[in-house]
């Protein structure tokens, strides 16, 4: 197999996941060349990634697809992985008759599949770092689960060391693009952040562009020693930023695994999801949450009066937070 097409997942924080599976896809092929196809947004994230030789960004609509099947043809692809589960993510590969197409089964996408990796019950409940390291398996042993791991290019560390200067900085993620359920409470991001500062950190508060005003309205809250960088930085910057951070404390976000994979301590918090399927993979992290009997229910808004995060006191998180800073 020389030529590798990866179809990647949509979401940054699914993104990092797959990032061990490109490394060992890539090894499991010597001398190969990987492609990464990918929504715009995530381009700088593969493009921060040594296993990836070139990423196309792709957008929607019939005639970007045309283009694309045209390029996908001309490029000779010998073999396709496909992370997201959907039919529409199979497609490009099947019309552009790329032979071998690897996917997960599921959306009754068996006609474009060569090789259906079945979701059984056990592949579902593993870490998503393990479950996307099955699309291997047609091709041999499934090496063991292994961190991933983000290196932000020299231009984001020289950014992140002029903007965040020193060394006693704390991070906030007050926002979950997904959705409210996810989200613990501003109020109570702001006073970890006052009590962060009363320790003598500085505290920046980080998300995407949706979060701007919220960053914003949280940063001012906590006082001067607040920095707002949502919706300011790029992915690699982002990384770097969260790189110099003593602590990150987050809700289960894609910048949550950012921070795994550039080896802050996290505070993670955690409600509707599900934590044996997407923690931060590895040591450095503090899982916090209140457990209800509803979770994990994965919705993006809550349909009761959200126990697990109303119920979820700041000093819970601070506890998690001394355990880092202390
Ligand atoms: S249904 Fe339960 S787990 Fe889901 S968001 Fe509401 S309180 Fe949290």
């Amino acid at each position: 197999m020389k030529r590798i097409l990866v179809k990647g997942v949509n979401w940054l924080g699914d993104a990092v996941m797959t990032l061990p599976a490109l490394r060992a896809i890539k090894a499991r092929f010597p001398g190969s060349r990987m492609s990464v196809l990918t929504k715009g947004n995530l381009a700088d994230l593969y493009a921060c990634e040594p296993a990836v030789d070139e990423v196309l960004p792709y957008g929607g609509g019939f005639v970007p697809f045309l283009r694309l099947v045209a390029r996908l043809r001309r490029e000779k692809f010998d073999v396709a992985f496909m992370f997201p589960r959907s039919f529409r993510a199979s497609l490009a590969p099947f019309v552009s008759r790329i032979p071998r197409r690897v996917g997960f089964a599921g959306d009754a996408r068996g006609p474009v599949l060569t090789d259906a990796i079945d979701r059984g019950e056990k592949l579902m409940t593993n870490h998503r770092v393990a479950y996307y390291l099955e699309l291997l398996r047609p091709f041999g042993d499934v090496p063991a689960a292994t961190a991933p791991e983000i290196v932000p290019p020299a231009e984001a560390k020289a950014w992140a060391a002029v903007n965040l200067p020193g060394n006693s900085w704390a991070g906030l993620n007050p926002g979950a693009t997904y959705g409210k359920a996810k989200q613990w409470y501003p109020e109570r991001f702001i006073e970890i952040g006052r009590r962060l500062a009363a320790r003598g950190f500085r505290v920046a508060v980080v998300g995407g562009p949706a979060e701007a005003a919220l960053g914003a309205k949280v940063a001012e809250a906590i006082g001067p020693a607040a920095t707002n960088f949502s919706g300011k930085t790029t992915l690699p910057r982002l990384a770097a930023l969260i790189a110099r951070c003593a602590v990150f404390v987050t809700n289960d976000t894609g910048p949550m695994h950012v921070a795994a994979a550039v080896g802050a301590p996290v505070v993670a918090i955690f409600g509707p999801t599900d934590p044996r399927t997407t923690r931060p993979f590895g040591e450095r992290h503090t899982i916090v949450r209140h457990e209800v009997e509803c979770s994990p229910c994965l919705l993006r808004e809550c349909p009761i009066d959200h126990p697990c995060m109303r119920d979820l006191p700041v000093e819970q998180v601070w506890a998690a937070c001394e355990g880092w800073v202390k």
